[in-house]
């Protein structure tokens, strides 16, 4: 049956439902204050990481397995490239447990991966140093994808394929009965819709201070960029990878110089809580410094590189960073759709897929997704 859906926030998770709900023929309407991965959303990226690694959690791995597929086929009729596919090397100071549980992910997937000592990799990749690391895996398939550009791209094939776009600030719903039948915009506009998904990012949160609330928590996270030495081509993608240091668990992580915009790197863990509104967009030297002391041990030849650009951008956590995808427990035709926690836009397209199938009742219940599963304290497990 044709119904019409309004989906609000046009990040990642909101453009890919929509899109995946335009396919199963519904009417869909999608709704952003102020536009799709724009810059202060979780995927207002220049550039995301996609990768199969995910130690004993198959749950993702196969969701990042069947969006890569999708990702490719959007890449393909886009006119500038969404996904560089460099690979992306893991590596780790010995033969930890999220190494073993992650190949043998891979090998029950079929997902191809290398196994790589520590000489294999200097003599592959000599942008790197590899000192106090013993092993890596190596997944070929994977690389980067260009995030914000993606989003936009997306949304954009949404509206020619006959999809609704509205800008604007959907104000909090009001009291309902078991039903929600409209929101209305800041401007005073009412939009109705037969159901609802809320995919608000950060936002989460404030719309559903009650249900969600704590259940998802805001961190600021930093980005930065440097330009590698005049010529030398060994930090571009047909050279070098993505790349994570495992690091005990503390990761590292970074990108080659994507179309020339600099390499990036990250460090994982979660930065101070945040508000997406009002948080100080200025990089910090704390942060900077930390990544400057990183890059000096790993990657001597960008040694005194110049930083070119930073992103301040924010995590939107679960409790232990499983995503959260269910019915509001009061308004049974509204989907909350978020906890990206760090690692969700290379899913997009599986999140989208799942969200449309769970909108639609078409799909058995993931319990990892439901808000049963979404604690108050905070203790990170998915890597
Ligand atoms: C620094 C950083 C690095 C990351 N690295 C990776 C990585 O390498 N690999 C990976 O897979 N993932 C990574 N992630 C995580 C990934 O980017 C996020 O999980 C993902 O982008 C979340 O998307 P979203 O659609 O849930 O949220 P968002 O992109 O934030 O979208 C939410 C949208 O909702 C809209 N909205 C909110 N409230 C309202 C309202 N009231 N009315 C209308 N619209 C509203 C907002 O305007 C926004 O556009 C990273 C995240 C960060 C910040």
């Amino acid at each position: 049956m044709t119904e019409h859906v309004a989906v609000v926030g046009a990040g990642v998770f909101g453009a890919w439902t929509a899109h995946h709900l335009l396919q199963a023929g519904h009417a869909v309407t999608l709704i952003d204050a102020v536009g799709p991965a724009h810059n202060q959303a979780s995927s207002g990226g220049e550039s995301r990481l996609t990768r199969g690694a995910y130690g004993s959690d198959e749950i993702y791995t196969r969701m990042a397995m069947d969006s890569l597929p999708q990702w490719r086929a959007l890449s393909a009729e886009a006119g500038l490239p969404l996904f560089h596919p460099c690979g992306v090397l893991f590596f780790f100071p010995g033969e930890e447990s999220y190494l073993r549980d992650t190949l043998e992910v891979h090998r029950d997937l079929g997902l191809p991966s290398e196994v790589l000592s520590r000489s294999e990799m200097a003599a592959r990749f000599p942008m790197f140093d590899f000192s106090e690391i013993e092993i890596g895996v190596f997944e070929p398939r994977f690389g980067a994808l260009m995030a914000r550009r993606a989003v936009q791209t997306l949304v954009e094939r949404f509206v020619r394929a006959g999809g609704g776009y509205v800008q604007g600030l959907v104000e909090t719903p009001g009291p309902a009965g078991a039903r929600l039948a409209q929101v209305r915009l800041s401007s005073g506009e009412p939009i109705s819709a037969d159901r609802f998904v809320f995919a608000l990012g950060p936002w989460l949160p404030r719309l559903f201070p009650d249900v969600v609330g704590s259940r998802i928590r805001v961190t600021r996270q930093e980005v930065f960029y440097f330009a590698p030495p005049a010529g030398d081509r060994s930090f571009e993608p047909a050279a070098m990878p993505c790349w994570a240091d495992f690091n005990h668990g503390d990761m590292f992580y970074g990108c080659p110089d994507l179309e020339g915009r600099g390499v990036k790197f990250a460090h994982d863990r979660h930065g101070p809580e945040a508000d997406p509104d009002t948080q100080d967009r200025r990089p910090s030297d704390a942060a900077l410094n930390e990544i400057i002391a990183f890059r000096g041990r790993r990657f001597p030849g960008l040694l005194g590189a110049v930083l070119t650009a930073a992103e301040v951008c924010q995590y939107e956590n679960s409790s232990n960073g499983d995503f959260l995808i269910d019915f509001h427990p009061r308004l049974d035709n509204v989907l909350l759709l978020g906890g990206g926690s760090g690692h969700g836009f290379k899913h997009g397209p599986e999140v989208g897929r799942y969200a449309a199938a769970r909108l639609t009742g078409s799909i058995t219940p993931e319990p990892r997704f439901s808000l049963a599963t979404k604690g108050k304290t905070h203790h990170r497990e998915v890597h």
